[in-house]
């Protein structure tokens, strides 16, 4: 490891705890020099590191695509040990953005991959993710058993953090069971150890939890106060800080005594912040409390009550940021009117409802002819690394123009011009004013435009902007001079924030598939080998216990493992032996054929061979022949030749004596049979008996 990106990692993670932009900084020094030396098992533990700061920044678009970065780097790493961390940030950053599955898959990953890999630093964060999960999903009791797991491997590594965070948990846990003592009792400590150690983004949560015991326990003034000093402790972290629950929770206290100011102005500090962090579970108790206060206020605010529903009920729209664009919208537009309010509103929801991109497209495109005239309508995307601006729809006269395409560097280019600027452009007389925006008249326009002859005269555009990034750009445009009235020009504005809502759930929901797609593929498989991992071949040995039991049919567990398989690796090296362990599971997947039967790698040289509806005879014939072929191999890498023999255990599992046997149990039986299978000699079968 290079001494100077190891003592960037080093410092971004001390700073973690105390001012979080200062981390931010270090560990994206740590990534540039390591991308900049080619280092990459350095540059992957420091694009981690800089994940974990941006998932607990609420930067979600980034932390995806930086984890999986690092994960690809490892995969052609030798050393996995860094990926434990990658699928444990990756847990942590879902468990944040409240998709709990993803979540627990990433954990289990990163759990099971530790315990392949024998490695211990690592585990009690882990353990302490899947308690999260569990008490999210309201199994507290396994949610408990995980936290004293993670206090106790964090006790034992001397991980003073995450034995506070689990004492945090435990206390949070006791509370949501209503034990109020007890959760007093762990969250005081929790506090009185996080401040000795100085631990401010512990002390933040705890303080809010206490928070919500006092109120539970109606010690308000206690209960403010603890609200107030979390949101305090977790401004002196960082400009950035992300106190959204006590901010939330003073709000929520506020409205139950009727203090609408007060509650308004604590829950314009959350909304602030959830903008920021996109946290769902968050905003949608933001948006109950803000119909809340709206209630008080009268008629007037009706129509946001009827928006709360709507974001209800369209919780799979991914991106929360423009949701706060669709509400800021809504609510300008509330002063002019109901009815204007009405029609917009509906044509906010069309658009922004459909996360496909074409519908969206001529969605936006009807909607807009009902708002004003043109000729010619345009909506392009812009890919800021490439600076290239292409146009999803561009119609002229309701003609389509494919392909129409231009670039940021381009000065004959108007869309080019607002890109740069980041500005609108709003021209009445396209010959007089043209040349604010570029060199030569006649480039407006394409090449249909000027068959016709006819050059818009009339023509707007917007930048399409979310969180204050380009995503792309809309123009209409008339050969009429004048074509736009302010009022025009105004609904083109709402038009346009819509378009860019729509498009960005677009854009998003293609990420998003794609990302969940890879994810569960690497959380599945064996990137070796690509048959089943240990996590998801113990899945399958579940499977058919359960679905033995209720057909009381049996059925059997191979176990197998490559003799003096280290010798492969030291006499011809390790590429050898991957390819060797590659060969292995083809003749391990040729050998089953029944639809239910099953392979997986269950780590290093060891595999399993699960045989549904099968008894003794029967898998001890499969083992056989399966012991036989591997050692017909003739293995053949970079011009060598070798061969490679395995001993293997079995064990048939009959439901009517074995009800109680647990898939642990049988696999450390089976591993019995392996291990005498070895110790008498090897290239053999043995059965448990
Ligand atoms: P035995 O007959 O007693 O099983 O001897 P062995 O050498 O096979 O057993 P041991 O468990 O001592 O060694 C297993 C070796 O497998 C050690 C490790 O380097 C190697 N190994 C584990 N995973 C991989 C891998 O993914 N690729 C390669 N090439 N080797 C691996
Ligand atoms: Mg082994
Ligand atoms: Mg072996």
């Amino acid at each position: 490891m290079n001494s100077q990106v190891l003592g960037l990692i080093e410092s971004s993670k001390k700073l973690f705890i105390s001012d979080i932009d200062a981390a931010e900084k270090s560990a994206l020094k740590a990534v540039k020099l390591s991308r900049s030396l080619n280092l990459k098992l350095e540059l992957a533990e420091s694009l981690t590191v800089l994940a974990r700061v941006l998932a607990d920044k609420g930067c979600i678009d980034q932390v995806t695509n930086t984890l999986f970065e690092a994960h690809e780097l490892l995969e052609e790493s030798r050393d996995k040990s860094p990926l434990i961390q990658v699928y444990s940030t990756l847990g942590s950053f879902y468990l944040g953005t409240g998709e709990l599955e993803l979540s627990l898959e990433s954990y289990m990953s990163s759990l099971n991959l530790s315990i392949e890999l024998n490695e211990k630093i690592k585990k009690p964060n882990t353990l302490m993710g899947i308690g999260t999960v569990l008490a999210y999903k309201g199994s507290n009791s396994d949610a408990l058993e995980y936290y004293q797991d993670a206090k106790e491997a964090a006790e034992e590594n001397g991980n003073v953090e995450v034995v506070l965070k689990s004492l945090n948990n435990i206390g949070w846990v006791y509370n949501s069971l209503d034990m109020l003592e007890e959760a007093e009792g762990y969250l005081n400590l929790c506090i009185k150890k996080a401040k000795n150690e100085g631990l401010r983004n512990i002390l933040m949560p705890a303080l809010d939890e206490l928070g919500i015991i006092y109120r539970k326990k109606k010690l308000y003034n206690k209960a403010i106060e603890c609200w107030k000093e979390a949101i305090k402790i977790d401004q002196e972290r960082g400009v950035s800080y992300n106190s959204t629950a006590p901010n939330i929770n003073l709000a929520d206290y506020y409205i139950s005594v009727e203090n609408w100011s007060e509650a308004r102005s604590y829950l314009d500090a959350a909304h602030v912040m959830c903008n920021r962090t996109r946290s769902r579970i968050d905003l949608i108790e933001i948006y109950r409390l803000e119909s809340k206060i709206s209630e008080s206020q009268g008629n007037f605010f009706e129509a946001l009550n009827n928006y709360k529903k709507y974001t209800e009920l369209d919780r799979e729209i991914r991106t929360q940021e423009s949701i706060r664009e669709l509400n800021r919208v809504k609510v300008d537009t509330l002063t002019k009117g109901r009815d204007r309010l009405v029609i917009l509103g509906k044509i906010g929801r069309e658009i922004t409802e459909s996360l496909d991109l074409s519908t969206m497209l001529s969605r936006i495109k009807t909607n807009a002819a009902k708002l004003f005239d043109f000729s010619i309508i345009g909506i392009a995307k812009y890919d800021s690394k490439t600076g290239d601006i292409s146009y999803e729809l561009f119609l002229e006269d309701g003609n389509i123009l494919p392909n129409v395409y231009t670039n940021r560097s381009d000065t004959n280019s108007v869309a080019a011009w607002v890109v740069r600027n980041e500005k609108p452009v709003i021209i009445s007389n396209y010959k007089e004013e043209y040349h604010k925006y570029v060199e030569t008249e006649n480039i407006l326009s394409s090449a249909h435009w000027k068959i016709n002859n006819k050059t818009p005269q009339s023509v707007l555009y917007n930048p399409l902007k979310i969180e204050d990034k380009i995503i792309g750009l809309i123009t209409v445009q008339s050969y009429k001079v004048a074509a736009y009235p302010v009022e025009a020009v105004e609904a083109f504005n709402i038009l346009s924030s819509y378009a860019a809502i729509g498009l960005n759930n677009a854009l998003q929901s293609n990420k998003i598939t794609e990302q969940n797609r890879r994810l569960s593929i690497l959380a599945t498989s064996d990137s070796l080998t690509g048959i089943k991992n240990r996590r998801a071949f113990f899945e399958s040995i579940e499977k058919s216990r359960a679905w033995s039991l209720r057909n009381k049919i049996p059925f059997s567990l191979i176990l197998l493992d490559l003799d003096y398989f280290k010798k492969i690796n030291d006499s011809y090296g390790h590429p050898a032996g991957d390819f060797c362990l590659i060969e292995v599971s083809k003749v391990l997947k040729e050998s089953i054929y029944r639809a239910n039967d099953d392979v997986g790698r269950i780590g290093g040289e060891e595999f399993g061979v699960l045989l549904n509806n099968t008894d003794s005879n029967g898998a001890l014939i499969v083992a056989n022949r399966i012991r036989e072929s591997i050692a017909a191999l003739d293995l053949k890498f970079k011009g060598i030749n070798f061969s490679i023999t395995s001993s293997l255990g079995v064990i048939t599992v009959y439901p009517e004596d074995d009800k109680l046997l647990s898939v642990k149990q049988i696999v450390s039986n089976v591993d019995k049979a392996l291990y005498v299978a070895k110790n008498s000699g090897r290239n053999r079968v043995e059965e448990y008996k």
